[in-house]
């Protein structure tokens, strides 16, 4: 794997909440390799055992739960990203959600204030601002969440604001627009899949028929919907900034994404080259809460952080998420 690029700092004693999941692994299998000392706090609800990286400690347990007695060993920060994410699950069964989300994550701020943890950087996520005015999306724009994934992520980065004041806690967020990608033997693998990419995959490795474009209708050159995808490398790199640049008492919010918008037909384009299948499409409605174009403007993580993203190139992004699934079919089905 590539250490090449990756940002340098001061060894720190480290939590990861949720660092079985999908982006919690490669951003603990980076921190690891930049020389942090990593426990990984994973209750398995969606994660997987497998994907903790070696070199970290694993705790089973819930987040903040676990967090309340193990951050009395003393620790440098926590990056929390432990959460519940579907986005349609979310608004059937809103409960799960600020349970889940608002509720643990204000008991990890509780656990961190009562033993001094001084650090926290947080995935927050592009579904705060609900359907933007304007394209690409500041910081600064208005966050109107139209999910209630996106509100209750929205909650907790305003708790943040006030204990980071209240209480000198140095805090990160970290709005992710569309994740992708795949980083060695850590890469995307949930158990109900709606990611785009992840599907369409699918229907190179058999595993589907076809996909389904979500809407032809929108105003966009050629109909679909257009998101912006970051390399999961890149965005785990991004935390690593983050915790050299968080600051006492202070609340920083970043926005990351490549800048650059691709339409849900061009990301099937794509997935055709890099894997050499057809891939059938069929048109299908809209997904509801689905705006028309998400598109990041990363310049404050860029000016304040130092961050480059350097994988922004939509077939390498594919290419990579290819291989991981090629290579965990096979290890899930030997020949
Ligand atoms: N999408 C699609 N077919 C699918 C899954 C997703 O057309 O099977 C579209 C979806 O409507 C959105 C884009 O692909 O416009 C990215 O969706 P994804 O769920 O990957 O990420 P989101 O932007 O919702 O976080």
């Amino acid at each position: 794997m590539p250490t090449d690029t990756m940002p340098q700092s001061k060894p720190m004693k480290l939590v990861v909440t949720g660092g079985a999941g999908y982006v919690g692994s490669v951003c603990a299998a980076r921190l690891l390799e930049a020389g942090h000392e990593v426990t990984v706090v994973d209750d398995l609800s969606t994660g997987h055992a497998d994907a903790v990286p070696d070199g970290a400690r694993f705790v089973e347990g819930d987040a903040a739960e676990t967090a309340r007695t193990l951050l009395a060993d003393g620790f440098d920060g926590v990056l929390h990203f432990a959460a519940k994410s579907l986005v349609g699950e979310s608004m059937q069964d809103p409960g799960k959600y600020w349970h889940g989300n608002v509720l643990t994550s204000l008991r990890l701020l509780d656990a961190m204030r009562a033993h001094g943890t001084p650090r926290l950087v947080f995935s927050s996520t592009a579904a705060t601002y609900g359907e933007p005015e304007t394209a690409p999306i500041p910081e600064s724009a208005a966050t109107r969440p139209t999910n209630t994934y996106g509100a209750t992520k929205l909650a907790i980065d305003h708790a943040i604001s006030t204990y980071a004041r209240a209480h000198g806690i140095a805090a990160v967020s970290l709005r992710y627009f569309n994740v992708a990608g795949a980083y060695g033997r850590f890469g995307e693998r949930h158990t109900t899949e709606t990611h785009l990419i992840p599907i369409v995959l699918q229907v190179a490795t058999g595993e589907r028929d076809q996909v389904q474009i979500f809407g032809e209708d929108y105003p966009t050159e050629d109909g679909t919907a257009i998101r912006d995808y970051i390399h999961v490398t890149d965005l785990a790199d991004a935390h690593l900034l983050a915790l050299e640049h968080a600051r006492a008492g202070e609340h920083q919010i970043y926005n990351l994404g490549n800048g650059t918008g691709f339409s849900v037909r061009q990301v099937i384009e794509a997935c055709r080259e890099v894997t050499g299948h057809p891939i059938p499409a069929a048109v299908a409605q809209r997904r509801a809460g689905d705006p028309a174009v998400l598109v990041a403007a990363s310049d404050q993580a860029r000016q304040r952080l130092g961050w480059k993203p350097e994988r922004t190139d939509l077939a390498g992004i594919v290419a990579d998420a290819w291989r991981f699934t090629q290579d965990h079919r096979a290890a899930a089905h030997p020949a």
